[in-house]
């Protein structure tokens, strides 16, 4: 496999596909451009090599149809000034840029449009139904047309680089599928990738003991893969916010208002009882910061986490369950996190989250190797203000779990692997 750091991109053009997946206002200004300067290290070690971009990304679902208010055309500026080169080009049409790439010369950049314009991107028939006789046959004809549409990305350049971690759990044209058109040695990683692949198998293969998962938001059904892979691995297993209450009322305990899955019970128990055999301590909240609605200013009780009254559910976390889950990561030398401990976007339900950053980051100082990774986990520690406190903040949600689920990811199988 070709290490980015060693290849000589002087003279080339380069695909990269980047996560330009930047939320913007209504007046399509960008309010969070973490995700472009995430990029920068591989886009200006192919320009300072003497090389062309081409960059390629998705923003928001248009779901196949060109929808203006998701041109990535609005961005170009502002990548021209991430970048430090007075104008990116921007072809409007991504399927159409022959030309445009064709006239690129070494120092120049061409963005192209919003990748999911096309249905082709994704790879998944639209306007009909999963359950249409007929939607294995679109299927299969979508599966051609998008290689078709990866051949055509793929003839605009010499090198093809992924750089988009947050894409990389998907099978797309511009993440997989465009990788089968370049031989080994003009395709790879991009640094941002290299450095979320290397964080994951740093906790995931070579984790120091104690090893301290803690798992939280709001459901057990989104998180249990990574839950079942994660008891072969860990020596804690915390787990709390809306996820926690599911394993309460499994136990028989009566949880008032809280949000919980009734048909996920039986396997709560059963983790529980795979906890038990493997070992791992897997600590459950004992008391909860309860309010009596779901609001900021709703009011609030702490109660214990087996009696919440009718009317109340439990929105944060109390500070005796605080107490117990800080002394587990204190001692710990690895920790993972992924889910907020309570409804940490309302100020008056943030407590627990926060002292739980507040932890991991104090552990980090004293030397483990901390991973926060997964949407919320992320937005919770910028909200404290711990980001560069931790040892590496995960930008993929849906990619960084799925990697923690021991799943190889298609992004990065395309380029190096199975
Ligand atoms: P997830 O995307 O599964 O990581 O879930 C994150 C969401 O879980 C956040 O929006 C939190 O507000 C929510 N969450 C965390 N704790 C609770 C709770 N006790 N009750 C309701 N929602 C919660």
């Amino acid at each position: 496999m070709v290490n980015i750091k060693d290849f000589d991109f002087a003279g080339k053009k380069a695909i990269v596909r980047v996560d330009f997946n930047v939320p913007l206002n209504e007046k399509g200004e960008i309010t969070d451009d973490t995700r472009i300067r995430g990029a920068l290290p591989t886009l200006k070690k192919i320009l300072a090599d003497g090389g062309a971009l081409i960059l390629m990304s998705h923003m928001g679902k248009p779901k196949g149809k060109v929808n203006p208010k998701l041109s990535l055309g609005q961005i170009a500026g502002a990548v021209a000034a991430a970048l430090g080169v007075s104008s990116v080009k921007f072809a409007p049409d991504c399927a159409d840029a022959s030309d445009a790439a064709a006239a690129l010369k070494p120092g120049e950049v061409l963005l192209l449009e919003n990748l999911r314009f096309y249905p082709e991107e994704e790879g998944k028939p639209v306007g009909i139904d999963k359950e249409d006789p007929a939607f294995a046959e679109a299927k299969k004809e979508m599966k051609v047309r998008q290689t078709e549409f990866a051949k055509k990305l793929a003839s605009y350049a010499d090198v093809y680089v992924n750089d988009a971690f947050g894409t990389a759990h998907r099978r797309h044209a511009s993440t997989a599928v465009i990788a089968d058109f370049f031989d080994a040695d003009h395709k790879m990683l991009g640094m941002l990738m290299e450095k979320e692949v290397t964080a994951i198998d740093n906790v995931l293969k070579n984790a120091q003991h104690p090893f301290t998962a803690i798992i939280g938001g709001s459901k057990v059904s989104s998180k249990l893969g990574v839950i079942q892979f994660l008891l072969d691995k860990v020596d804690n297993l915390i787990i709390g916010g809306g996820m926690g209450y599911t394993f309460i009322k499994a136990q028989g305990g009566h949880i008032g208002e809280s949000l919980h899955e009734d048909e996920l019970m039986p396997e709560a128990l059963r983790i529980m009882e795979v906890a038990k055999e493997k070992g791992v301590n897997l600590s459950l909240s004992v008391a909860t910061v309860a309010g009596d609605r779901f609001a900021n200013d709703a009011n609030r009780q702490v109660v214990d986490i087996f009696n919440i009254p009718d009317g109340w559910e439990g929105m944060d976390a109390s500070e005796a369950s605080l107490a117990n889950w800080k002394k587990i990561i204190m001692d710990s030398k690895t920790i993972l996190w992924n889910g907020p401990v309570g409804v940490f976007e309302f100020d008056n339900f943030a407590h627990g989250t926060g002292e739980i950053a507040k932890y991991v980051a104090e552990a980090t100082e004293k030397g483990a190797y901390s991973l926060v990774g997964g949407g919320d986990s992320v937005a919770a520690v910028n909200k404290f203000g711990l980001a560069d406190k931790v040892s590496y903040v995960s930008t993929g949600g849906g990619a960084m779990l799925e990697a923690i689920e021991g799943k190889v990811l298609p992004g990065v199988a395309a380029i190096v692997g199975e």
